[in-house]
């Protein structure tokens, strides 16, 4: 027989009884529509790999430059985190937190975070504590705000092109892939299919 779960309805309220695991296969509500259940297919490894890829992105990110400005022969480079620098130094500590917060240590936690519920998973096994890890990066993932940051980057540039020439450098493109990247990882990630394995113990 196969093992079965209840699953309420989250815009009626109706019951149902549905089958546990069915990788790939989705459902509705009999009574409303809604969807009731999508069971993603290879879930963990799926993401694992957005994951991987992801962190590479990040250490690029973070470690080369971001843009570099070329004011009448005067050249600056700036990494993601000497631009925190600077804003701070110039007074605008606010800002530098906020950049730090939703442009670096967010997507950093989240895609640590991921790593450490993903691999043991992939491997059998059930990460310590996984309750607590998924509920920490669901709290992350709204802290991650690097697409509102990427748009203010193409503002400033845009304003900035007429008094300086300016280079985007290899950052910026890791940057805006690693958008993309995290935002799939939270697609392929089926939090049902996580927590199933939790229950049922890998
Ligand atoms: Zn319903």
């Amino acid at each position: 027989m196969v093992p079965e779960e209840f699953v309420a309805c989250h815009d009626c309220d109706l019951i149902h009884r549905i089958p546990v695991g069915q990788e790939g296969r989705s459902g509705r509500c009999t009574r409303c529509g809604a969807v009731l259940f999508n069971h993603k297919r290879n879930t963990v490894e799926r993401t694992l790999a957005l994951t991987a890829a992801g962190a590479v992105l990040f250490a690029v990110a973070n470690l080369f430059p971001f843009l570099s400005f070329d004011m009448q022969g005067r050249v600056t480079e700036t990494t993601l985190l000497s631009g925190v620098v600077e804003l701070w130094s110039q007074g605008m500590g606010v800002l530098a937190v906020l950049v730090l917060l939703t442009a670096v240590i967010a997507p950093g936690v989240q895609l640590s975070l991921l790593g450490y519920v993903l691999v043991p998973l992939h491997a059998g096994r059930v990460p310590w504590r996984l309750e607590l890890a998924l509920r920490a990066l669901r709290r992350i993932e709204t802290w991650s705000m690097m697409e509102v940051f990427l748009i203010g980057i193409l503002v400033a540039l845009v304003k900035l092109g007429r008094m300086a020439e300016i280079v985007p450098g290899p950052a910026i493109y890791s940057f805006a892939i690693l958008i993309l990247v995290l935002a799939g990882a939270a697609a392929t990630l089926d939090r049902r299919a996580v927590w199933q394995r939790l229950t049922v113990g890998a």
